[in-house]
């Protein structure tokens, strides 16, 4: 078993100690384990008990991240391990997020190995949150960052910002799935009553990094007017610039949302409608939709990326439109 002390709390009476590494600060008891299941209270120090541990690790095209402004095209080698810090209703994940499974060892050199074979381009810290494994990502994003690969993260984006100021000269890019606008959803949605998602994503957009947002669409959940949509996309256009890719996914039952229907496709129509007024990128997820899902110069609406799933065409050189020069918003 590899186990490291965690990074980020602080020792309390009789033995419980707090975890400061994310907005919900767990105090855990003696012999106990976070919420995130995996940073333990051993005789009063916080353990993490995933350090160098995995229980995927595979090749992807970097469009599965989702992150299509980013080497599109591109493979990222891609691992995670059992936990997260939230409980989302409808987690297609829930299996190693919310359970402990099996894992391998897979120590920081062994993950920058894998990462330079195949072309691919890097690594990406994906399938759980990353977040709850700070300690290993934190270790093995400073080894891919000294052999010139890339470091991805593909996060709920709950982190108290000291521990991500860490994270921020490490990481390329984030993939931030934003699932409301309101601490209301997220209690319900997630179990969260504290988020700070927002306020990372001006920090990761302050620090320069490549940012893409995913929302889920979740019947119930999310009201299906044009009014709820606009809230999103004019606060992402406000606070993060409309450049930012916003992702609109569609929901399918799983978890504990099995006995919901998918969301009906005409509700991402009309929500990506309403946010491509404020928002130069937007795309449906989870549909195959040739249209709404490749990329469009924000100034003459010539096509620069086609995709068909992980199919990806790109029209243009040099990093300028094709048809009227413009620069184009892509990372390559
Ligand atoms: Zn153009």
């Amino acid at each position: 078993m590899a186990r490291a002390v965690a990074a980020y709390w602080e020792p309390m009476e009789n033995n419980q100690v707090k975890c400061i590494l994310c907005p919900r600060e767990c105090v855990i008891l003696e012999g106990l384990s976070g919420f995130c299941l995996v940073r333990k209270n051993e005789g009063g120090r916080l353990i993490s008990t995933v350090y160098a541990e995995i229980t995927s690790g595979g090749y992807d095209p970097i469009e599965k991240k989702p992150l299509y402004h980013f080497y599109p095209g591109s493979v990222i080698f891609s691992i995670g391990t059992n936990g997260c810090n939230l409980d989302c209703r409808s987690c297609q994940n829930w299996q190693i997020s919310r359970r402990e499974t099996e894992r391998e060892f897979f120590p920081p050199r062994m993950a920058v190995e894998y990462a330079g074979k195949y072309n691919s381009i890097g690594i990406a810290y994906t399938y759980n949150d990353p977040i709850v494994w700070f300690e290993y990502v934190k270790d093995t994003a400073y080894l891919i960052k000294e052999t010139g690969l890339i470091n991805v993260m593909v996060t709920n984006g709950n982190i108290n910002l000291q521990p991500l100021k860490e994270l921020l000269p490490l990481i390329d890019a984030f993939n931030v799935d934003l699932k409301g606008m309101t601490k209301k959803y997220y209690a319900e949605f997630s179990l969260l009553s504290n988020p700070n998602v927002w306020q990372v994503c001006e920090e990761i957009k302050k620090a320069g990094k490549h940012l893409e947002l995913t929302k889920l669409v979740v019947p119930k959940f999310d009201e299906f007017t044009p009014e709820y949509f606009e809230k999103f996309a004019k606060w992402i256009a406000e606070n993060l610039g409309k450049d930012t890719p916003l992702h609109l996914s569609r929901f399918f039952p799983a978890y504990k949302l099995i006995n919901f229907m998918p969301t009906p496709v005409e509700v991402l129509n009309m929500a990506y409608d309403v946010c491509r007024e404020y928002l130069d990128y937007v795309y449906v997820g989870n549909v195959p939709d040739r249209t709404r899902e490749s990329t469009y110069c924000p100034e003459c609406g010539a096509l620069l990326v086609e995709r068909v799933g992980y199919d990806v065409v790109v029209h243009f050189k040099n990093k300028k439109c094709p048809k009227c020069g413009r620069d184009v918003d892509f990372v390559v």
